[in-house]
């Protein structure tokens, strides 16, 4: 298939603290595993992280490390326009127009903003725009697929909506993206059972080191059943995290393991971290070495934002001049 012709995909991580197996699991190996096979666009989204950091060093430490994870992963900067949200400024133009067509009830009916009231949360207008900038993501890169967790699946809905609703109002300009969920891994749970998350506090990093790996799993809680009794691995949080990293008969066989009886929980405690270890580490070292010449790093971030920024420009051309502000 010629590259012309491919389809595109679109899709980033928020620079917020490290990245965990959830954010893996859940989207950034569906990156890895398309790039062949899509025109890829993956960024760092550092303006949607500014509606929670707001500290400079924060936030560029935090776009270098997902600049890092995104290398170490597997994602190929040939293959790939690696990029920083920030490099294309086009997206928070479009945002503003974005808002122009966009009520408020509407919204307030987004799950992220509905959440972050119920707790009470000061809720700024970055966070309650939230779905605006993203729409404006994902649309301005006519992506076709966009590969996310559950938890974002209602914000393609949004761009989605925004679309159509863009369409509408000024005449056919917009895609029509799809979200890409693998129902397997669309919410992977966290040490404690709940959905893993960098602001529940139960995650394992995808680069964790090996101490790190043995603190988390030996963290997970655990019923009270003895060595012998058969255990029900649908149940059980360990099993839920260890078959992530198992495929085929292998999975079937630690099932199996666990419906007999005989291992105990400190048993498959050991068999996850064993596991796991053997996951990360070699992703691990991958990215310290790629630490050392961060030049290359920020050289591959550079293209690919002229990249991604060149194509947003002549979007924005024909956004402005269909909204009737382009007039010379
Ligand atoms: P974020 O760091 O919030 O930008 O998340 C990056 C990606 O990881 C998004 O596509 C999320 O939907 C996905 N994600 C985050 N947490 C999980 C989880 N526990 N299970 C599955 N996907 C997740």
């Amino acid at each position: 298939m010629s590259k012309e012709s491919k389809k595109i995909l679109l899709s980033g991580v928020k620079p917020t603290g490290r990245v965990h197996i959830g954010n893996y699991f859940g989207a950034m190996k569906q990156f890895v595993d398309l790039q062949d096979k899509y025109e890829c666009y993956i960024f760092i989204a550092d303006y949607h992280a500014m509606t929670t950091v707001q500290n400079r060093a924060e936030l560029m430490q935090g776009i270098i490390d997902v600049a890092l994870d995104y290398l170490a992963i597997g994602l190929d900067p040939k293959k790939v326009i690696l990029f920083k949200q920030s490099d294309v400024p086009q997206v928070t133009e479009l945002t503003w127009m974005f808002n122009c067509i966009t009520t408020m009830p509407y919204l307030m009916r987004a799950h992220a903003y509905k959440d972050a009231e119920a707790k009470n949360k000061e809720i700024n207008v970055g966070l309650f725009d939230y779905p605006m900038l993203m729409a404006s993501d994902i649309l301005m890169q006519d992506a076709d697929l966009v590969p996310v967790g559950q938890d974002q699946k209602q914000h393609v809905e949004y761009a989605r909506d925004t679309a159509q609703k863009f369409n509408r109002i000024y005449g056919e300009t917009f895609k029509m993206p799809e979200h890409f969920i693998l129902p397997q891994v669309e919410v992977v749970p966290g040490i404690d059972g709940r959905k893993m998350s960098k602001s529940y506090d139960n995650v394992i990093p995808l680069f964790a080191t090996d101490e790190e790996i043995k603190k988390a799993v030996m963290k997970i809680p655990t019923d009270s059943k003895g060595v012998d009794e058969p255990k029900n691995p649908d149940e059980s949080i360990i099993f839920s995290i260890h078959k992530l990293l198992l495929i085929g008969e292998e999975a079937k066989a630690l099932e199996n393991k666990y419906k007999k009886g005989g291992m105990g929980y400190k048993e498959a405690k050991e068999l996850l971290i064993k596991d796991l270890i053997a996951f990360i580490k070699p992703m691990r070292e991958k990215r310290e070495m790629l630490a050392q010449d961060m030049d290359s790093v920020l050289d591959i971030l550079k293209e690919g934002g002229k990249r991604a920024s060149m194509k947003a420009e002549k979007k924005m051309k024909e956004v402005r001049e269909k909204v009737g502000v382009e007039i010379y």
